[in-house]
Order: structure tokens, then C-alpha cells, then sequence
């Protein structure tokens, strides 16, 4: 080329200018997108908002031929469609969404190359029909959103993104970029072998989000504690993230009866209803949405000020997207996670039920060791993603207010032998009634008031107990029997404790004031 043509970069970057406005590449949106120009495969590894788009659309735009974007998301497609519209871009998308006539009608416009952006869904990317409008385009790129999807070991496998093979092999010498949000070698090497694309460089820009503060507090008396939290911050927005549908709506009626601006959003409403609390909340009209993790998907808004789990997720990569959704300017803002051990068997309940179960319950076990940790939360987080944080953040719980602990070995024996006297049958509420010497009627009629470990606890209380109880269990001296009605039972390693063999160290339960101080928003 002549030193008077603009150099294919050169492109990107006015169009990054003219066309979206933007005057910077964030992460490695420049580095991707050059690698695309020279014709290379990638996978992209960028956090949720980072900005991955831009990587498959300047590509598509600065050059002859057209992208074709292949998208698990319905409702992602048409989203990024009429943006792309807006900013004068030929987009279209092809879908279940549409009749038959108005997809001929995209199709022949995508093979006058009228087009250059064109979103499919995997299904209509496999029929027959569709391979020879392909045949018949010119593809400068192919983009394959939600890579994740391909692989066995992701959280959101769709069986016809296995299929994907065909476009190596179909399409040679057109590009394929590969862009995820989930980054751990498995998921990542299925993806570049499904696809085909073992050469492929990977782009992994960094997942860490320090202006997201970091918490994890007990779920006890959570609700109180949510409305605390909002009242101390009435003007900001959040999101908060329950696991059922009922406890979103019943989460947001407590809310509103404090006065507070909340609403619900979950997947078993009438879409019309669901449209209209997302639209007021990103319109500013609505300041917290409760919401099942339907909710988020897509949304662009930028001034979340913060993100609540109401329950524990079920793995890192659900946690990490949603807290994404706090914070996309910039600025400062806060997550906070309630933690509780019933959550936690919940989840496994969920897995019993489902295929991989050892993957999803090694998942879900991160997720309660990031809840359990006793050191810099941030680094457990990005370690996951396979970043290493050199120095401790400063910007979590841990890091701000590190845990006291307290030799527990006492109070694990009066536990543990409590169990071992009502022959192993008791779950933590009796237990702990046991433990405090409680006149329950039930209790009495099993004669437990006559058991030696009767009311040795009762200078705790029952929160107090049940953070006990849970370290006991995090720290494998007692093991919840499902088979047996949750009933507690003693471990090998718990019946060393009972010998006194082993030490018991334990984090110490907050005070009501500590708790209140925590919650204090900074
Ligand atoms: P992802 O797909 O990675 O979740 P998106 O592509 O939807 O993220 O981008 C998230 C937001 O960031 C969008 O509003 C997008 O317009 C914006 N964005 C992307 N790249 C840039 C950039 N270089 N500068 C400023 N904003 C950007
Ligand atoms: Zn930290």
C-alpha cells in the first residue's frame, strides 16, 4: 500500500471515533481487533461490559465483506442490532423471532452485501438453507458470542454450539474470533478445540474491578440488615439477587413497606411486566430491582451503585457477573454477599438432580470457600480466573477488618458431644436448643433435658451458635446426613476433636455493634 492509504488500524480508530463515539480501546479491544485485520483466529477473555463487542464489529467495519455473529441470546441480538442501527451501521439479525419472510428478506440483503453485521442463532446458523446464503456472502470475520457455551465443563452448555466445527473447516481462510466471559482452562481449551482453532491466541484481559468493594456478611437477619444498608444510601441505585422467584417478590413487598423505591424482576412474569421494571430501573424511575439471575443479562446501565446476594451463588463465574453489573463508570461502589450453610445445601440439592454433578459441586465449593475465607477476598476471586493479585486489596472485608479467631475447641466438644448423646439424630436447631438449655416442648418429650451437655452453652447465644455450628461443619468435625433428615453426625476428624487431638480454631461471631459498623456504608 501507498503511504496515502490509511493503514487498515488506522480505520479502526476513526471508526472507534466517528462511529461509537469512543476515544480510547479499552483492555485489549486494539489488540484483538488488529489481530483480526491480519486475518488471525482469537479467543477473547473479557469481563462482562468490558467491551467485547467492538471487537468483532470494528473489525467488520473497516473492511470489505461482512461479520457474521453467532449468538445463543435472542434478546442479546436484537439489543446490539438496533444499537448498532443508531450508530448507522447495516446490522440485521436472523432468528425464531422473525417470520420466514422477513429472514429471506435479510438473507438477500446480506448476499447483496448490504449488510455487515449479521447476529444468527445456532439453530439457524446449522439448517441447510443458511449455508448457502453463507457460501454465497463474503465473510471478512466470524464471531462466536458466549463461547462458553460450547464446552462441556462451562455453566451454560448449548448443545448445538458443538456443532461449530463445520466453519473451520467450511471457511478456511475467514477469521474466527472466539469471545467468552469465562476463563478457566477447561472451558477455555474446549473452546478452541470445538472450534477448531487450536492456533488461535488468546486475549485475556484482566478481571479485576477495584472500584467494586467486596463483603461477605452471615445471612442471619439479612433483611433488617438490607434495609439498613438501603436507608444509610437512599439515593443509589442497586440490584438484589435472590435465589427463588418467590423470595424476589416477597423480598421487594418488605422493602416497599418501609418506604423504599423496590421492585421484582424474575422469568416467571408477563414479559410486558418484566420489560417495564428493567425500563424504569435503567431509566432511573425505579432505585432497586430484586431479582432472580435472569436479571442483568444485557443491561446497559452504568450508575449501579451496588449489587446484594441475597443467597449464595452457585459458582464464582454467576458471582463475578453479577457484582459486574455494579460500577460499569468507574466509580466506587460496593457488593455485599449473605452467607448461609442452608444456601449452600440448597445448591447441592439443585446438583443431585442434574448431570456433572462432580464439576458443578467443586464449582459451588469455590464459591463457599470464597465465602469462608479468611484473607484478601479479591485474590481468591482473580486466582479462579487464573490472575494472580500480587498484594492484598484493600478494598474488601477481610482486607479492611481482618477476622479475629478464637480457639473453638471447647465449644466444639460441648457440641459435639451434645450430638453424640441424642444418638446422632438432632439437626442444629435442636442442637442448639439443646446446647442453651431451651424448655421446648418436643425436647423435654425426648428427654434431652437429661443429657449431660443439657444448657453448658447457654452464655451464647443462638446466632453465636449457629456460626459455630457452621465453622464446625466448614471445618469437617460434623457432617449434615441427608439421608437421615439433615440430622447432624460426627466426623472422623470430629471425633478427634471430642479427644481433644486436634486444635479448633475458628473465626469469632461479630457483636450486634460490629455487624451494625460493617454495614455502615464507608
Ligand atoms: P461485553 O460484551 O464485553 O459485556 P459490551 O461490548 O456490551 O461488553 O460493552 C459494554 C459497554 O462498554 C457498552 O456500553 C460499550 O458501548 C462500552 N464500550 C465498549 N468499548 C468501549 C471503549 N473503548 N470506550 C468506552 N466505552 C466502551
Ligand atoms: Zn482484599
Amino acid at each position: 500500500p501507498t503511504s496515502n492509504t490509511p493503514s487498515p488500524f488506522a480505520e479502526a480508530y476513526s471508526t472507534l471515533k466517528n462511529t461509537f463515539g469512543y476515544d480510547q480501546f479499552r483492555l485489549q479491544q486494539e489488540q484483538v481487533i488488529s489481530s483480526a485485520l491480519d486475518g488471525k483466529d482469537a479467543l477473547v477473555i473479557m469481563p462482562t461490559g468490558g467491551g467485547k463487542s467492538l471487537c468483532f464489529q470494528i473489525p467488520a467495519l473497516v473492511q470489505g465483506g461482512a461479520c457474521l455473529v453467532i449468538s445463543p441470546l435472542i434478546s442479546l441480538m436484537k439489543d446490539q442490532v438496533e444499537a448498532l442501527k443508531q450508530n448507522g451501521v447495516s446490522a440485521a439479525f436472523l432468528n425464531s423471532s422473525i417470520t420466514a419472510v422477513q429472514q429471506q428478506q435479510v438473507e438477500e440483503d446480506f448476499m447483496a452485501g448490504q449488510i455487515k453485521l449479521l447476529y444468527v442463532s445456532p439453530e439457524k446458523l446449522m439448517t441447510r438453507d443458511f449455508f448457502n446464503v453463507m457460501k454465497a456472502s463474503t465473510l471478512n470475520l466470524i464471531a462466536v458470542d458466549e463461547a462458553h457455551c460450547i464446552s462441556q465443563w462451562g455453566h451454560d452448555f448449548r448443545p448445538e454450539y458443538t456443532k461449530l466445527k463445520f466453519l473451520k473447516e467450511q471457511f478456511p481462510s475467514t477469521p474466527i474470533m472466539a469471545l467468552t466471559a469465562t476463563a478457566d482452562k477447561a472451558t477455555r481449551n474446549d473452546i478452541l478445540s470445538q472450534l477448531n482453532i487450536t492456533q488461535a491466541k488468546t486475549f485475556l484481559s484482566s478481571f479485576d474491578r477495584p472500584n467494586l468493594s467486596l463483603a461477605v456478611r452471615p445471612a442471619q437477619k439479612r433483611v433488617e440488615a438490607i434495609i439498613d444498608w438501603v436507608k444509610n444510601q437512599p439515593e443509589e441505585s442497586g440490584i438484589i439477587y435472590c435465589l427463588s422467584r418467590k423470595s424476589t417478590e416477597t423480598l421487594a413487598i418488605k422493602l416497599q413497606k418501609q418506604g423504599i423505591d423496590a421492585d421484582f424482576y424474575h422469568a416467571g412474569m408477563d414479559p410486558q411486566v418484566k420489560d417495564k421494571v428493567q425500563e424504569r430501573f435503567i431509566r432511573d424511575d425505579l432505585k432497586i430491582v430484586c431479582a432472580t439471575i435472569a436479571f442483568g443479562m444485557g443491561i446497559d446501565k452504568s450508575n449501579v451503585r451496588w449489587v446484594i446476594h441475597h443467597n449464595l451463588p452457585k459458582n464464582l463465574e454467576s458471582y463475578y457477573q453479577e457484582i459486574g453489573r455494579a460500577g460499569r463508570d468507574g466509580l466506587a461502589s460496593k457488593t455485599l454477599l449473605f452467607y448461609s450453610y442452608s444456601d449452600v445445601m440448597q445448591l447441592k440439592q439443585f446438583i443431585e438432580t442434574g448431570e456433572q454433578k462432580e464439576l458443578l459441586e467443586a464449582k459451588l465449593q469455590r464459591m463457599q470457600q470464597f465465602a469462608e475465607a479468611t484473607s484478601c477476598r479479591r485474590k481468591l476471586l482473580l486466582s479462579y480466573f487464573g490472575e494472580q493479585l500480587e498484594k492484598d486489596c484493600g478494598n474488601c472485608d477481610i482486607c479492611r477488618n481482618p477476622p479475629a479467631f478464637m480457639d473453638g475447641l471447647k465449644l466444639a466438644q460441648m457440641a459435639l458431644s451434645a450430638v453424640a448423646r441424642t444418638q446422632q439424630k438432632i439437626g442444629t436447631r435442636m442442637l442448639i436448643d439443646v446446647l442453651r438449655g431451651s424448655g421446648r416442648n418436643d425436647l423435654f418429650q425426648l428427654g434431652y433435658q437429661n443429657i449431660k451437655t443439657y444448657g453448658v452453652g447457654k452464655d451464647h447465644s443462638y446466632v453465636d451458635w449457629q456460626h459455630y455450628i457452621g465453622q464446625f461443619l466448614n471445618l469437617g468435625l460434623l457432617e449434615i446426613a441427608f439421608d437421615q433428615h439433615n440430622a447432624l453426625r460426627i466426623t472422623e476428624l470430629g471425633k478427634k476433636a471430642l479427644y481433644s487431638e486436634i486444635e479448633v480454631k475458628i473465626s469469632k461471631p461479630e457483636s450486634q455493634e460490629e455487624r451494625k459498623q460493617r454495614l455502615t456504608p464507608p
